[in-house]
């Protein structure tokens, strides 16, 4: 199995994109911790769920990702229960459907308390364990709107983008520790972020998507999955579109 014995810290992964990298690395062989913020219940459907397959190495932990001290909180219980730090994927975000115009300073902060300070938060919290093992692995998940600029999305994109950037910065600087941090920039993907558009921006959607529709949690999951294995081992830095070809 690809990450047999390792340990990985999902955000935001009671439901959506997060919840399916949960499940796909805990059947690929990981201990996996589950990050929520406030959906207690749907964490621990997903617990129960690889429960009964039989992954009983799962820990929920509750905590938003803009609270340091409940990050830190976390990377702490990952260590006692689990003996360390393999992964570590930031997939926890807020979508501002919002022209700039319209955006509230509180909304604009907010988007980056939780899309980029959440990322900060975690990554400080985890690293200490990745680094005295000299190995390790980031993920984080970005957007095509980091790529493609998509009207209504001015807070959301420029967190996004910021993400990318501190991709390609911290993949230098923690090369030397073994550890590599890559992005992940989804497309459309079907979960509660994109059941809010109706029926006609769907169809406005798909027709600028040369695979004509939306991606599933499962397509980005298994990209997560093999950059956390050692079949991802060389590289570093990236910024991966998974977007059925709308940033080509
Ligand atoms: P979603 O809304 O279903 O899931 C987001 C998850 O993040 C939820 O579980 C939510 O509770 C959690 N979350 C939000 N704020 C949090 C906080 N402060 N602390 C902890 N958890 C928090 O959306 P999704 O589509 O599954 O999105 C997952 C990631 O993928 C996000 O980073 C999103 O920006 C990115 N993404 C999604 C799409 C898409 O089309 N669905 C496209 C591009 C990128």
């Amino acid at each position: 199995m690809l990450l047999q014995g390792k340990t990985a810290i999902i955000t935001g992964s009671s439901r959506g994109i997060g919840r399916q990298i949960a499940i796909s690395m805990a059947e690929a062989g990981a201990n996996v911790v589950i990050n929520y913020r406030s959906g207690t219940e749907a964490a621990e459907e997903v617990k129960s769920l690889l429960e009964a397959k039989g992954l009983t190495n799962v820990l929920l932990f509750q905590g938003s990702v803009d609270d340091k001290e409940a990050m830190e909180a976390m990377a702490k219980a990952t260590v006692e229960r689990f003996g360390g730090i393999d992964i570590l994927v930031n997939n926890a975000g807020i979508l501002l459907p919002k022209f700039l115009m319209m955006t509230k300073p509180d909304e604009w902060d907010q988007s980056l308390n939780v899309n980029l300070t959440g990322v900060y938060n975690c990554i400080k919290a985890s690293l200490r364990p990745m680094i005295e093992r000299k190995c390790g692995r980031i993920v984080n998940v970005s957007s095509v709107a980091s790529l493609s600029g998509i009207p209504g999305q001015a807070a959301y994109a420029t967190t996004k983008a910021g993400l990318n950037g501190l991709t390609r910065v911290l993949s230098k600087e923690l090369a030397g520790f073994g550890i590599t941090v890559n992005a992940l920039a989804p497309g459309f993907i079907e979960t509660d972020m994109t059941a809010i558009f109706n029926e006609k921006k769907t169809k406005e959607y798909y027709d600028m998507i040369p695979l004509k529709k939306f991606g599933k949690p499962e397509d980005i999951a298994n990209m997560a999955v093999f950059l956390a294995s050692d079949q991802g081992q060389y590289i570093t830095g990236q910024i991966i579109a998974i977007d059925g070809g709308l940033s080509v």
